[in-house]
């Protein structure tokens, strides 16, 4: 079987390595509830702002699905392109952790409510590949202990507990720090656009469980042929990388830990570890041999989820555009480069921005003007498209004067720094502030005879040299301050000239 993969080498003393990296990432839920209690979920809320009596486990206290939950989950599974379970289960994972008053996690073990799926990734350079989803599955986020608020004791907040998340689990099928960070980039795009996760890395409603695993040439070719993990290396599961910097640099510093070990003659631990930014390495959290017995068994106090086709239908349907879809959407419909299509359809507003503004006008120069002036702009001043004060009917407005060749692309920039003061619309600006193209050929050629008659050495040498009529453009560029039409110049100048 043939995979589009793109292991990143390492150099080892003994010959190369391989990398293999599996994801799980935990997305948080968009809902304005928990996944079993009607407590609120948001970010901000004082401490334990937020607590149902479900949530604190108190005694009898029972939970209730959240259906919005369930629908989220399935539009998921479906914008992963991934079966849909119509029957599935939640199973209570027991363990003991102050900031899990149940004394267990509410989760989906055997029987998840979405199975396999696939993503298709793009690379820097443009290029895509496949990765494979596992499985998702819903279960509840824990609270937080907070050791940094008093020296002699713990605080909890429970909050976030019982939240609810989606754990999407992804075959090993990244095989570079930059592949992996890539995935997440692209996965929280999907989320994003079907408005399931919010994706803030930074408020930690989307963190990666990053596994990592190293092979030698060949191995990996085994493992997707026979579907075998025997084939690949023992893995190590960094917990909780929050961004896509911390995701590559944990990356790079396992694998490079574990060939040492290899070459070595060492044997890898499956254990579970933690990186620190502050250092740029990862430590060790807990081995296998301390791994919890979990003891998960279905949770008696819920049902199996039973899942009506007719409703899944109706989420499909319900379905909005997805990024892939929209980027071939964008280039058949307006003729954009790939590249010019991937950068707006990075988030929605973005690529209806972009469609607004292209409405009967050039659509590859109404492209240009977004993806380059506008989003620099943007950007420098830390500003979402949804914030610009350049409106898109103002940018259709500028292309049109161009199309209509009022103005050279040269002040079209001038303008557009005006539009971006906010001194009106493009052709407000031209009119006010004297831009229009001189197209007058009576005005231009009286000039151009002026600026022959003043420099005849330069004239001679246009006859010789064809190319040297560039400094008379220049000239008369100068004179008109940039006002000029450039084809007209041209033409006069050539047919004076020549
Ligand atoms: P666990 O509950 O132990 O974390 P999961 O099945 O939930 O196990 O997730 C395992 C993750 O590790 C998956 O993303 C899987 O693709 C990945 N994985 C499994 N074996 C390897 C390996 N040898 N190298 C890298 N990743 C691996
Ligand atoms: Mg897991």
């Amino acid at each position: 079987m043939s995979t589009d993969t793109a292991p990143k080498l390492i150099e080892g003393r003994t010959g190369p390595w391989e990398i293999v990296l599996g994801l799980e990432v935990h997305a948080q839920v968009a809902s304005n509830a928990k996944l079993f209690s009607g407590a609120a979920v948001g970010f901000g809320a004082g401490p334990n702002e937020q607590v149902s009596l479900v949530d604190a486990a108190m005694p009898g206290m029972l939970p209730v699905i959240n259906r919005r939950c369930v629908e989220q989950a399935v539009k998921t599974g479906l914008g992963l392109k991934a079966k849909i379970n119509t029957w599935s289960r939640f199973d209570r994972k027991n363990y003991f952790y102050p900031d899990l008053p149940q004394g267990y996690q509410i989760s989906q073990y055997k029987d998840p409510i979405v199975g396999e799926g696939q993503i298709e990734v793009e690379r820097d350079d443009g290029s895509t590949f496949t990765v494979r989803i596992e499985r998702l599955h819903l279960e509840q986020d824990a609270g937080k202990s907070i050791h940094d608020m008093d020296p002699n004791a713990t605080y909890v907040d429970l909050n976030r507990a019982g939240t609810a998340l989606m754990e999407i689990v992804s075959f090993p099928d990244m095989r570079s720090p930059e592949e992996a960070a890539a995935y997440v980039k692209k996965l929280r795009t999907i989320l994003i656009y079907l408005g399931t996760c919010d994706g803030d890395l930074e408020k930690g409603n989307l963190r990666a469980d990053v596994n990592v695993s190293v092979c030698r040439p060949g191995d990996y070719e085994k493992f997707r042929e026979t579907g075998s993990f025997s084939h690949l290396g023992t893995r190590c599961e960094i917990k909780n990388v929050n961004s896509y910097r911390y995701i590559q640099q944990a990356i790079e510093y396992e694998a490079r830990r574990q060939v040492e070990i290899l070459e070595d003659g060492g044997k890898i631990d499956q254990e579970t570890r933690l990186f620190d930014p502050n250092k740029g390495e990862t430590r060790s959290m807990r081995s296998k041999e301390e791994a919890h017995d979990y003891r998960y068994f279905p949770d008696p106090d819920l049902l199996p989820l039973e899942l009506d086709p007719a409703w899944i239908k109706q989420i499909e349907a319900s379905l909005p555009e997805l990024p892939d879809d929209k980027r071939a959407r964008l280039k058949a419909q307006y003729g954009l480069s790939h590249y010019d299509a991937g950068v707006l359809i990075i988030d929605q507003a973005r690529a209806d921005y972009f469609e607004r503004a292209a409405k009967g006008r050039d659509a590859k120069l109404v492209a240009n003007w977004v993806t380059n002036e506008l989003l620099a702009r943007l950007a420098k001043d830390g500003l979402e498209i949804e914030q610009s004060p350049i409106p898109s009917d103002d940018v259709a407005g500028l292309v049109q004067l161009l199309e209509e060749n009022v103005i050279s692309s040269k002040i079209a920039k001038e303008v557009f720094e005006h539009m971006w003061a906010g001194e009106g619309t493009p052709a407000q600006i031209v009119e006010a502030r004297g831009l229009k193209q001189v197209t007058d050929t009576g005005a231009l050629e009286a000039l151009i005879d002026k600026l022959i008659a003043a420099n005849p050495g330069q004239a001679a040498q246009v006859k010789e040299k064809p190319q040297a009529i560039g400094w008379f453009v220049g000239q008369v560029m100068r004179e008109t301050q940039g006002k000029a039409n450039p084809a007209a110049v041209n033409e006069i100048l050539r047919a004076k000239l020549s």
